[in-house]
């Protein structure tokens, strides 16, 4: 039997694995982490992380052929191939600071195979990391291996979205393996095709050298980002010419040379990995001297910070420029619906705009609790000044934040709402009974542009929705 071990059970190594486990039963799949807490709960009832889909395909699997554990050595041991899924954030400090990819986690997993590998293995990069990571872990194995022990390395980025993970995991695009040139790494990556031809069909599995397929992850996050901040920097033009941004994406989105996924516009995109690989691009185009190059991407997350930011702006000139002491309850923390990832949400930033200029703010959000947001703001190393409270507020309190359990409660008396999150949940709130318990005038400032204007319109709200004439 054919031995996988998958070190990281995060977001990608956790379905990744679980995926691999269901389409193979005859491999033996391990999920291996050093944190403890995250290993417990992919063991119980409440898993991690929330995925439409996920649960059901672990419990068809856990306990059959595939393992969660926290012996990460017993089972790199016995494996016949690891992928490392472990998080390769922004460098915090030291040199590229701010860009670079922190590679600690992927150099101590290194480390850890080396020192406990009795046999040959192949090594799948699944973590995002920058072009030419291989040939750096290589050197690492190659260096601190027992004699005769010989490794290839491939670069297997994934490509899955957090919210329908399971869904690309079962039905992908495409499958990309790059490797070694010459007959061990052809060997090694036709294995790999092996395993994903039990579900993925052939023509969809893209093979290239280690180094097109390292770039071509980095390209792929940098090219969907940019789409959104076209589309966002198109919103801020539609608001001063009174066209309308949905109208415009539509009719782009019928150039078949366009296409229409990702011409929403919104309050900017968030989640864990857009912002930190157009950095870790940046960085590495400056290191390569690309210096117009670097610029080019940088502009793309500038344009999503001044959006997040023009948001917040106009929250609060139309609110008679201040929202000190004012209730506003945000809807949805979450960085897009059907996740429970807070990471990098651009509700964090908006959140501590609002708050910055006095606001007291009323969270709800369907899937993240007010444990997560702490949990992820500390972990992320986010400055947040603001206590989290979880006992309802009245509209009278002063300065501060609490986590509420529905959006009834999150907007009674509230001067405003800003939807963060595109949840469905959203759309089917009854919004006239919102509009009766909230203060008067009532706004509501769709950041997601989820929300039927005209009706809530005559509903007596005041609505801003992103890219569209001003209701003010
Ligand atoms: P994550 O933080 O959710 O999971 C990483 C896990 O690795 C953590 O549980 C951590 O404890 C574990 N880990 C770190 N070092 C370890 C070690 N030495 N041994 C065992 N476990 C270790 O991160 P994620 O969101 O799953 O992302 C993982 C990688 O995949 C990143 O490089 C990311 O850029 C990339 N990626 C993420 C997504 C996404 O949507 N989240 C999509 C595609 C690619």
């Amino acid at each position: 039997m054919v031995k996988i071990c998958g070190i990281g059970a995060g977001y990608v190594g956790g379905p990744t694995m679980a995926v691999v486990a269901l389409k193979c039963p005859s491999i033996e799949v391990a999920v291996v982490d050093i944190s403890h807490s995250r290993i417990s709960a992919w063991n119980s009832k409440n898993l991690p992380i929330y995925e439409p889909g996920l649960e059901e395909v672990v419990k068809q699997c856990r306990g059959k052929n595939l393992f969660f554990s926290t012996d990460v050595e017993k089972h790199v041991y016995e494996a016949d191939i690891i992928f490392v899924s472990v998080n390769t954030p922004t460098k915090a400090r030291g040199l590229g600071a701010g860009k670079a990819a922190d590679l600690t986690y992927w150099e101590s997993a290194a480390r850890m195979i080396a020192d406990v590998s009795q046999s040959n293995k192949i090594v799948v990069e699944k973590s995002t990391v920058p072009v030419r990571t291989a040939e750096a872990i290589g050197r690492i194995l190659a260096h601190n291996s027992k004699k005769g022990i010989k490794y290839q390395i491939l670069s297997n980025p994934e490509f899955l979205s957090e919210g329908t993970a399971i869904q690309d995991l079962l039905d992908p695009d495409r499958v990309l393996i790059g490797g070694n040139d010459g007959p061990e790494g052809h060997e090694a990556i036709q294995k790999l095709k092996d395993i994903y031809a039990n579900w993925v069909p052939e023509d969809r599995i893209i093979t290239t050298n280690l180094w097109s397929a390292e770039l071509s992850k980095l390209a792929d996050n940098a090219f969907l980002a940019q789409r959104i901040s076209s589309i966002n920097a198109m919103s801020a033009l539609c608001e001063a010419t009174s066209a309308e941004v949905s109208q415009v994406s539509h009719a782009l989105s019928k150039n078949t040379k366009i296409g229409p996924k990702f011409l929403n516009a919104s309050v900017g995109f968030g989640g864990s990995c857009f912002q930190k690989d157009i950095l870790n691009l940046v960085y590495i185009c400056e290191s390569n001297g690309l210096v117009e190059v670097a610029n080019y991407w940088k502009e793309v997350i500038k344009v999503n910070d001044y959006q997040k930011s023009r948001f917040v702006n106009r929250v609060v000139t139309s609110m008679f420029n201040t929202v000190s002491g004012k209730k506003i309850a945000v809807l949805g923390f979450a960085f897009k619906k059907d996740t429970s990832d807070t990471r990098k949400t651009p509700a964090i930033d908006v959140c501590k705009g609002l708050l910055g200029d006095g606001a007291c703010l009323s969270i709800y959000d369907p899937q993240v609790s007010e444990e997560q947001i702490q949990k992820d703001l500390s972990m992320n190393n986010v400055e947040w000044d603001y206590p989290i409270h979880l006992q309802p507020m009245s509209s009278t309190t002063v300065k501060q934040v609490n986590v509420v359990s529905d959006a009834y409660e999150a907007t009674k008396d509230a001067h405003g709402i800003c939807i963060l999150t595109e949840w469905d949940e959203f759309k089917a709130i009854d919004y006239q009974r919102v509009f009766d318990n909230m203060q008067k005038p009532a706004f509501v400032f769709d950041g997601r542009n989820i929300l039927n204007v005209d009706k809530l319109r005559e509903t007596g709200f005041i609505v801003y929705s992103i890219g569209r004439p001003l209701d003010l």
